[in-house]
C-alpha cells in the first residue's frame, strides 16, 4: 500500500507493480501529482508553482518517455536587468563560447568570471572514473554561501547567481549546502529544462498511466497503524505501507522529524502584449534589488502550448514564508521592470491564477547527506524528496530506492 501519488510514490508503486507486487495507491488530492499541477484557466495552462523538467535527470531513464512529453525548452542562460540596463548571460558551462559575449556586455572584471570557475572547479575538472558525487563528496562541507565568498565569487556574476539559485532553492540567505547547488548547476549544463506541451502534470499522469487501476483518487489516509492504514472509515491491512507524502504530512502519519520547508508564490498572468523574451528567465541582478520577484518569464514564449494562439502568458515567482507574503502588484511592478515593460502596460496583465505553496521544496542546508533512510521496521516505509533531495529527480530516485527497500523486506 502506497500513501500518496506525487511522483515519489507513483514511481515506487511502479516499480513495486514491474516487481509483481500488488500495489494499491492512496491518494488525498482529486488527482495525481502532488506538488506537480497543472490548472488550466482560460485556456491557458498553469503549473501550480513555476517549475522546469530537465531532461538531463537521470532519474528519468527507465520510467519516463521524456519525447512522449514533447518538451518546449527555456534557453540556456537568463536575462539580468543590472544597474545599466538588461543583460543576457550565458551559461558558461553549456554555451562556453559565449563567455566572452558575457564579459562584454555585463561583467567588468575578467576575475568575476575566474572565480565563478574557482567555484565550479570540481565540476570542470576531468573525472575519469569518479561520479559527480564522488567529487563533491570528498570536499568540505560548506553553504554555497560560503563557498562562494571563498571562491571569490561577486559582482554582476555573484548578484545573478545568487538570485537564479534563490530562484531554484527557494532560499535567498545561501544556506543551501553548496554540494547540492553544484549538483543542480551541472544539470542545467547537462541538460536544458523545459515544459511538456500539456503541462507539467502529464509527467505524473504518465506514471499514473501505467499503474491503470491501482491508483486511487479523493482517498485521504487519516492514520497509519503498523501496516494498517485507515482511510475513509475503512482498515485497509496490507504487507507493507509506503507513506509518500510530503515531509509534514508524514511527520503527522509515521512520526519522522517534519523536514523545514521553503515556499514560493507563483503569479499567472495573461497579456495581449508582450516584449519577446526568446525564452529566456529575467532575474534582478542590481546591486539593489528592486522587489520580491527571484524570477520571471514570458513562459509561452518557450512553450507556445501553455497559452491560446495569440496570447501571451507570463509568470513570477516571489519566496513565500510566514513573514514574507508579497502583494499581487508588487510583483506586478517588479516583473514590469524586469521584463522592461512600462507599469502602465503591465496594468493590463490580467491575472489568471495565483499558486501559493508554502511547503514547495524542504530546506537542504550543509552538511548535506542526501540519502536518509526509508524503512522505518515492521513494514512500514516512508519516501518523498525529503527524503533524498527536493527535486524531480529527488522523487523519482527515493520512489525506487524504497521500492527496493521493500522488496529486500518482502521478498
Ligand atoms: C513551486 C515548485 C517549484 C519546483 N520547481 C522544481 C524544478 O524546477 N525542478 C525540480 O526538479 N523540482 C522542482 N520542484 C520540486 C518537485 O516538484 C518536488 O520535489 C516533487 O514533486 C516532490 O514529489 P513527492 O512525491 O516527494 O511529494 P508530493 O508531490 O508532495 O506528493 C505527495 C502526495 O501525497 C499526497 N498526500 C499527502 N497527505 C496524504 C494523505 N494523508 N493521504 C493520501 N495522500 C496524501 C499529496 O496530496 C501528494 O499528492 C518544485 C516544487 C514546487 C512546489
Amino acid at each position: 500500500m502506497v500513501v500518496g501519488a506525487g511522483l515519489a510514490g507513483l514511481r515506487c508503486a511502479l516499480a513495486l507493480h514491474e516487481g509483481g507486487y500488488d500495489v494499491t495507491v492512496l491518494e488525498a488530492a482529486d488527482a495525481v501529482g502532488g506538488r506537480i499541477r497543472t490548472d488550466v484557466v482560460d485556456g491557458f495552462r498553469a503549473d501550480r508553482g513555476f517549475q522546469l523538467l530537465n531532461p538531463a535527470y537521470p532519474a528519468l531513464a527507465g520510467c519516463v518517455d521524456v519525447d512522449a512529453l514533447h518538451l518546449q525548452s527555456f534557453a540556456a542562460g537568463v536575462t539580468a536587468l543590472t544597474d545599466d540596463g538588461p543583460r543576457r548571460l550565458a551559461h558558461p558551462l553549456r554555451e562556453p563560447r559565449l563567455v566572452p559575449t558575457t564579459l562584454a556586455t555585463g561583467v567588468r572584471r575578467p576575475g568575476e568570471l575566474a572565480a565563478v570557475a574557482r567555484w565550479l572547479r570540481p565540476l570542470l575538472t576531468p573525472r575519469p572514473r569518479r561520479t559527480l558525487s564522488q567529487v563533491l563528496d570528498g570536499r568540505t562541507q560548506r553553504s554555497r554561501a560560503e563557498a562562494l565568498d571563498r571562491a571569490g565569487v561577486d559582482g554582476l556574476l555573484r548578484r545573478v547567481l545568487d538570485r537564479f539559485l534563490a530562484g531554484v532553492l527557494l532560499e535567498d540567505g545561501g544556506s543551501t549546502a553548496d554540494d547540492y547547488a553544484q549538483v543542480l548547476v551541472w544539470m542545467f549544463a547537462k541538460g536544458v529544462p523545459g515544459l511538456p506541451r500539456d503541462g507539467m502534470q502529464a509527467l505524473p499522469e504518465q506514471l499514473a498511466a501505467r499503474l491503470a487501476g491501482r491508483v486511487r483518487t479523493g482517498a485521504p489516509v487519516e492514520a497509519v497503524d503498523g501496516t494498517t492504514v485507515h482511510a475513509g472509515g475503512t482498515a485497509h491491512a496490507a504487507r507493507a505501507v509506503v507513506v509518500a507524502t510530503g515531509g509534514p504530512e508524514a511527520a503527522g502519519l509515521v512520526g519522522v522529524p517534519a523536514p523545514v520547508t521553503k515556499g514560493v508564490v507563483t503569479t499567472w498572468w495573461a497579456a495581449d502584449d508582450a516584449p519577446r523574451t526568446g525564452g529566456l528567465l529575467h532575474v534582478d541582478g542590481r546591486t539593489r534589488v528592486g522587489g520580491p520577484v527571484v524570477n520571471c518569464a514570458v513562459v509561452s514564449d518557450a512553450a507556445p502550448s501553455y497559452a491560446p494562439r495569440g496570447r501571451r502568458l507570463l509568470q513570477a515567482s516571489a519566496l513565500l514564508g510566514p513573514d514574507r507574503v508579497p502583494t499581487e502588484a508588487d510583483v506586478r511592478r517588479h516583473t514590469s521592470e524586469l521584463l522592461g515593460v512600462p507599469l502602465a502596460e503591465a496594468a493590463r496583465w490580467e491575472v489568471l491564477v495565483r499558486h501559493e505553496v508554502p511547503h514547495a521544496l524542504p530546506a537542504q542546508p550543509a552538511p548535506y547527506t542526501a540519502t536518509k533512510p526509508v524503512d522505518l521496521g515492521d513494514g512500514r516505509f516512508v519516501c518523498g524528496d525529503h527524503r533524498d533531495t527536493g527535486s524531480i529527480q529527488g522523487a523519482l530516485v527515493s520512489g525506487r530506492r524504497t521500492a527496493a527497500a521493500v522488496a529486500a523486506r518482502l521478498g
